[in-house]
C-alpha cells in the first residue's frame, strides 16, 4: 500500500459498499466524522485506516476522492465481541454515566486488544517516517500505545468523540489501567469537554501515579497533553443546505402535511439510551394531560434512526419508546392526526434539513452526550427564522449554545418548564437567541475542530508540515 505523511485510524470507513451491475463499488458515506476529516485528508493525500463493513476477507486498499483508503477486516465473532460487545455493550455505557448498567466479559476484552492490534499493525505500515497519525474514538483506545510501541518515531494523537467518565466510575472497568496505558501512548489525547481533560489527568494520578503539570501529564520521559476540542459541524455547508428551494419546499409540505399546526416539536436521535427519548415522550405526554398543549395545535415529529440492533440494551430501548409513543397516540390522537408521528428510519441529510427548517421547537435532551450535532444541525438551519432549541444541560453542546432553552433530564418539571418557555417565546426572542448561537458556528465549525487539534498536536499549520 501507498505510504501517508498523514493517517486516520477510526473503526468505521467512511465508505459504503454499492453493487453497480453486479460489481462491488465504492461511494463516500456521509456523516460526523467523515464530514469532519475529509477535508484535511483532501487536502494532505492521507490514509484512512477502518472497517469496511461486512465480515471476513476485507477488500484490497483503494483510492476515493484523493484519499487512500485501507480496510481492515473484522470476522464475524469479532464484531459480535469487539464491537456490539466490548465497544457498545461495555464502554459506551461506562462512559455515559452508566445510565444503563455496562456488561463486562473476559471475551469481549481479549477480542477488543486483538483488533485493536491489528489495526495498530496496519496504521505502523502505512505510516511515512515521522508521519502524523490521528487515532478515533472509544473502539480504539488501545491503539496509541500499541503503535507507539512499534513506531516511536510517530506523532500520534487520538481524540474521543464520548464522555470521559469520572475517576469513580472508570474504576469500575475491570481493564482500567490497560485502557489508560493505551491512551497514553498518544503525544495529544482530545476531548470534547474541559471537564473530560480533567477527569483524564486525574485519572492519570489517581491510577498510575503519574504526575501533571496543567494538562500536560509525564509519562516514562514523555509529555502527554489532554485538551478539550469541541466538535462541529460544516457550518456553510449546512446552511447551504437549508437554503436550498428543494429543502425549503419539502419543509413547506411537511408543515402542510402535517395540518399546518401552530407547534411543531421535533426529535432526530439514533434510538439509543443515552438520548433522553422517552423522557422527552413522556414530558410532552403530561403536558397533553395537563392541557398546557393541545392535538392538533401542537404535534410531535421523532425521528429515531435504528441503531445496534443486535445489542439487547436497543431491543428494550425500542420497545419502551415505541409503547410510549402508541400510549400517546392513543391517548390523544384523533383518526388521521397523531400527536407523535414516529419514524423508525433512517433519514437522509436533505430530508433532515427539511424538518430542522420546519420545525418551531427542537428538542435534544439525552441524559448525556459527548456533543451531540444535532442541536448544531438545528441551529444552522433557521436563516433568519427563529426557532427555539430545548437542550440538557449534559450534552457537550450546552457548553456553547447557551441561548438554548436549557434544561435538566433528570428533572421532568425542568423539561415540560423550558418546551412550554420554547413555545411561547416571542418570536423577536427567539431570533436573537438562535443568531448568538450561529454566530458562534460560524467561527467554530468542523474545521477549526480539526485544525485546533493538529496545531496542538504540533502541526503548526496543517499544509505546511503534513506535506512531508
Ligand atoms: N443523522 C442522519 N440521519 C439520521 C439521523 C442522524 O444523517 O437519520 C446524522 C445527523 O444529521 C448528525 C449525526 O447523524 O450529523 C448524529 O450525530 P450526533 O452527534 O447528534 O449523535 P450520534 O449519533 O453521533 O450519537
Amino acid at each position: 500500500a501507498e505510504r501517508s505523511s498523514f493517517v486516520v485510524v477510526a473503526n468505521r470507513l467512511p465508505v459504503d459498499e454499492v453493487i453497480v451491475d453486479g460489481e462491488r463499488q465504492w461511494r463516500p458515506s456521509p456523516g460526523g466524522l467523515v464530514t469532519a476529516l475529509h477535508p484535511v485528508l483532501k487536502e494532505h493525500r492521507g490514509t484512512w485506516i477502518g472497517w469496511a463493513g461486512g465480515d471476513g476477507e476485507a477488500p484490497d486498499p483503494f483510492e476515493l476522492e484523493g484519499i487512500n483508503i485501507h480496510p481492515v477486516p473484522l470476522s464475524a465473532e469479532e464484531l459480535e465481541r469487539y464491537y456490539e460487545g466490548q465497544s457498545n455493550a461495555t464502554i459506551w455505557p461506562l462512559y455515559h454515566d452508566a445510565v444503563e448498567t455496562p456488561v463486562y466479559k473476559r471475551r469481549w476484552r481479549e477480542a477488543y486488544r486483538i483488533v485493536n492490534e491489528r489495526f495498530a499493525k496496519a496504521a505502523a505500515e502505512v505510516a511515512e517516517e515521522g508521519a502524523t497519525v490521528w487515532v478515533q474514538d472509544y473502539q480504539l483506545q488501545l491503539v496509541p500505545a500499541m503503535l507507539r510501541d512499534m513506531r516511536p518515531d510517530l506523532r500520534i494523537g487520538f481524540f474521543l468523540h464520548i464522555p470521559f467518565p469520572p475517576i469513580e466510575l472508570f474504576m469500575q472497568m475491570p481493564f482500567r489501567a490497560e485502557i489508560l496505558r493505551g491512551l497514553l501512548g498518544a503525544d495529544l489525547v482530545g476531548f470534547q469537554q474541559r471537564l473530560a481533560a480533567q477527569n483524564f489527568v486525574r485519572l492519570a494520578r489517581h491510577l498510575l501515579g503519574l504526575r501533571y503539570v496543567g494538562q500536560s501529564i509525564q509519562v516514562d520521559g514523555r509529555q502527554v497533553k489532554a485538551g478539550a476540542f469541541p466538535i462541529s459541524i460544516d457550518t456553510k455547508d449546512m446552511e447551504r443546505l437549508a437554503a436550498d428551494p428543494r429543502v425549503q419546499a419539502r419543509a413547506k409540505e411537511i408543515r402542510a402535511e402535517l395540518g399546518d399546526p401552530e407547534t411543531i416539536i421535533l426529535g432526530v436521535d439514533r434510538l439509543d439510551y443515552t438520548k433522553g427519548i422517552e423522557l422527552r415522550l413522556k414530558a410532552f405526554r403530561e403536558l397533553l394531560s395537563d392541557g398546557k398543549l393541545k392535538v392538533p395545535d401542537a404535534v410531535m415529529v421523532q425521528v429515531a434512526t435504528p441503531s445496534r440492533e443486535r445489542v439487547e440494551h436497543y431491543q428494550t430501548l425500542r420497545v419502551k419508546v415505541e409503547r410510549e409513543v402508541g400510549r400517546i397516540n392513543g391517548e390523544f390522537g384523533k383518526v388521521g392526526m397523531p400527536a407523535v408521528h414516529y419514524l423508525h428510519q433512517s433519514m437522509s441529510k436533505q430530508e433532515l434539513a427539511a424538518l430542522y427548517v420546519a420545525a418551531d421547537v427542537m428538542m435534544v435532551t439525552p441524559l448525556r452526550d459527548g456533543m451531540n450535532l444535532v442541536a448544531k444541525e438545528y441551529v444552522a438551519c433557521r436563516s433568519d427564522k427563529g426557532g427555539a432549541l430545548v437542550l440538557s444541560e449534559f450534552a457537550g453542546a450546552a457548553t456553547e449554545l447557551r441561548q438554548a432553552f436549557l434544561c435538566n433530564p433528570h428533572d421532568p418539571d425542568g423539561v415540560k418548564d423550558a418546551l412550554l418557555r420554547a413555545v411561547a417565546a416571542e418570536p423577536a426572542e427567539l431570533k436573537r437567541r438562535i443568531r448568538v448561537m450561529q454566530r458562534h458556528l460560524r467561527t467554530h465549525d468542523v474545521a477549526e475542530w480539526a485544525r485546533a487539534f493538529l496545531k496542538e498536536l504540533g502541526v503548526t499549520d496543517g499544509s505546511e508540515s503534513l506535506e512531508a
